[in-house]
């Protein structure tokens, strides 16, 4: 009846959690490659950055929360292939381990450029506590920083580098910053706001190669032809998902596992949470993958109930947040079917909403900028309207 969790991660973690609050006593073991208990990474670009935040303060919880309810912990310990028909699982190390009921809570790894020197020591990605870390560590004044990539992770790290009074460029290959996840109102606000902190902006510019001086990239070549100079770069150019587990297993995969409302994959004994998945959206009757704590705590719940044959939880609406200086940016909703946006509230005074409405005026997604009421009200009046 054992419970094997792959990831170490926030869903990994709640679910292991959700599962002994259902009443499981099942024997549950979480496989996690990072040193760490499990965390959260949202302040990784945030709160870390900017200050001594130790560990127990992003850490889900703590060590003896585990040891209390029989979850067993293997940390640095990597999972390397899976057998579902003998229903075993191979570590790295090259054990062998059993289950009953297996959860992939694999997350996602930052996307890399593929460019020669990416790897040097003064390039960045941010996913990691030891990521975190090492970037800030190089967050000193007077430094110059390129941030390759206008998404919420880019901007937050530009906020924090500034606020250490860095000089930083970001580089977008779009039009416009955060063009996948934002609306165009919220880009214009968020581009202007950083260029009043002094943060210095390329758009609809690729980056094509890096100029590398004695084991250090020395600046960013552009596809302008110029050369950003640079101390520091940092990639921020999305997410990929950590699938190559669950299909070389032969569980059916698109862009990431795909799982059912249950979470469950292919394999009626394998569920999948969290960013690895591509998940139903009841709301707007799609799928997607999504990168939220709201996501990998809702599938974490839904898994967990339909291992233990509970009620399933109610469909929650997508919702996700971003902190930028004194900026608390909150996103409820997704803008799927949406035809008009209808802008509320002070944009000059940095306090305002921007509501996504379908054709018949119903609510799609609101966006909220420093507007916490906005943000509260748009999210119950979605979930109300969208139900079913
Ligand atoms: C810097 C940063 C800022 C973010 N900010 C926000 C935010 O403001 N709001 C928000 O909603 N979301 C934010 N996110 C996204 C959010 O953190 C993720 O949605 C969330 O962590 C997903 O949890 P997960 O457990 O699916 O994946 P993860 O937290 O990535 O955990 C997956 C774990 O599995 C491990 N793993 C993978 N493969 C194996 C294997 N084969 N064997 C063993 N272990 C393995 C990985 O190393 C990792 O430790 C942010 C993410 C980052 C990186």
């Amino acid at each position: 009846m054992s419970i094997l969790i792959i990831g170490a991660g926030h869903a990994g973690g709640a679910v292991a959690a959700n599962l002994r609050q259902l009443g499981s006593d099942a024997p549950i073991t979480i496989i996690g490659d990072e040193p760490y208990l499990p965390y959260q990474r949202p302040p990784l670009s945030k709160a870390w950055l900017k200050s001594d935040v130790v560990f127990a303060a992003v850490g889900l919880r703590p060590q003896s929360y585990y040891e209390q309810r029989g979850i067993t912990l293997r940390l640095d310990a990597r999972a390397s292939s899976i057998d579902r028909g003998a229903h075993t699982i191979t570590l790295a190390s090259g054990e062998t381990l059993g289950y009953r009921t297996l959860i992939l809570a694999t997350g996602a790894r930052a996307r890399r450029l593929g460019l020669v020197g990416e790897d040097l020591p003064n390039v960045h990605v941010l996913r990691t506590i030891a990521d975190a870390d090492h970037i800030k560590a190089a967050l000193v004044a007077g430094r110059r920083l390129v941030v390759i990539g206008g998404g919420y992770i880019g901007l937050e790290v530009a906020a924090s580098a500034r606020l250490k009074g860095m000089d930083v460029l970001v580089v977008e290959r779009e039009a416009r910053l955060l063009a996948r996840v934002a609306s165009p109102p919220i880009s214009a606000f968020m581009q202007s706001f950083h260029e009043r902190q002094g943060v210095r902006f390329q758009l609809e510019t690729g980056v094509t190669g890096f100029d590398v001086r004695d084991g250090r990239v020395a600046g960013v070549q552009l596809s302008s032809g110029e050369t950003a100079a640079a101390d520091m770069v940092l990639v921020g150019v999305g997410a990929v998902p950590n699938t190559e587990l669950a299909q070389a297993a032969g569980i059916t995969c698109s862009n990431g596992i795909a799982v059912d409302l249950e979470a469950r994959t292919s394999d009626p004994d394998i569920f999948a949470i969290g960013d690895c998945t591509e998940r139903p959206l009841l709301h707007y009757s799609c799928r997607a993958r999504l990168e939220s704590v709201a996501s990998a705590l809702e599938q974490a719940r839904q898994a967990a109930a339909a291992i233990c044959g509970g009620k399933a939880p109610a469909p929650e609406v997508p919702w996700f947040w971003s902190d930028q200086y004194d900026l608390k940016l909150q996103i409820a909703g997704l803008p799927i079917g949406a035809t008009r946006i209808d802008v509320r509230g002070d944009m000059e005074q940095g306090k305002f909403a921007v509501a996504h409405l379908d054709g018949e005026g119903r609510l799609c997604a609101v966006e909220a900028v420093n507007a916490p009421a906005e943000y509260m009200a748009g999210r119950a009046t979605i979930g109300k309207q969208r139900a079913g």
